[in-house]
């Protein structure tokens, strides 16, 4: 069975990236979305499991410790990781693995997954990414405010990424993200088995024998 792709996606906090995990999930591909274990509340209308593993910091800094987490990061004040059991028997199903994470962690994931995909998302403006933070109304002005820093910061590492889509219209942006990863399948480099297979089953053909 062929092994699945790793995709990393980031993008700044409010540009929508969660909205585009479900519907991506909703689509034809065969994903598995990885579920994070964090230190910061719950918001409204999340649950424990499903959103996020919602631990104490002496539970996450006890997973660290154990090697439980593939990658890890503190962002504004709080743990964010990704437990590793649950991305590699995925994978080793053939599922392609989703990773929603901010920006450490996906450059701590490119160092150990060379053969990860990173995909960063972007609202089409700075203005814009203001507006949708505002308007969730999920935070108060001063966690918006250093969500806002954090992205400023963010903004500087796009280019480690190997490619970048632009959220306008969700639909168009879930559409993208699926043909993406398709392609991914097809690179040579993942189908050296095949390759071989078919270099093999050619030997007969050449001249003189
Ligand atoms: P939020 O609090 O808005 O759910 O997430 C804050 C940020 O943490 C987002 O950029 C999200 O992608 C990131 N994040 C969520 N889970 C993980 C994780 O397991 N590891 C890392 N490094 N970042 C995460």
């Amino acid at each position: 069975m062929s092994k699945g792709i790793l995709t990393v996606v980031s993008g700044f906090s409010g540009a929508g990236k969660g909205t585009v995990m479900k519907r991506l999930l909703e689509s034809k591909g065969n994903y598995a979305l990885s579920i994070s274990v964090t230190t910061r509340e719950p918001r409204k209308g999340e649950a424990d499991g499903r959103e996020y593993f919602f631990r104490t910091k002496e539970e996450v800094e006890k997973m660290i410790r154990e090697d439980q987490l593939l990658e890890y990061a503190k962002y504004v004040d709080h743990y964010y990781g990704t437990p590793r059991k649950y991305v590699e028997d995925k994978l080793a199903e053939g599922k392609d693995v989703i990773l929603e994470i901010e920006i450490q962690g996906a450059l701590q994931i490119k160092k150990k997954v060379p053969e990860a995909v990173l995909v960063f998302i972007t609202p089409p403006s700075m203005e814009e990414l203001k507006r949708r933070l505002t308007e969730r109304g999920t935070e108060s002005r001063e966690v918006i405010d250093s969500r806002l820093a954090r992205a400023s910061e963010e903004a500087e590492s796009i280019d480690k990424y190997d490619y970048i889509l632009v959220n306008d219209k969700v639909d168009d942006c879930v559409e993208t993200l699926h043909h993406l990863i398709s392609s991914e399948h097809l690179r040579s480099q993942r189908n050296m088995d095949f390759i071989c297979k078919i270099q093999d089953e050619s030997r007969i053909f050449k001249k003189g024998e």
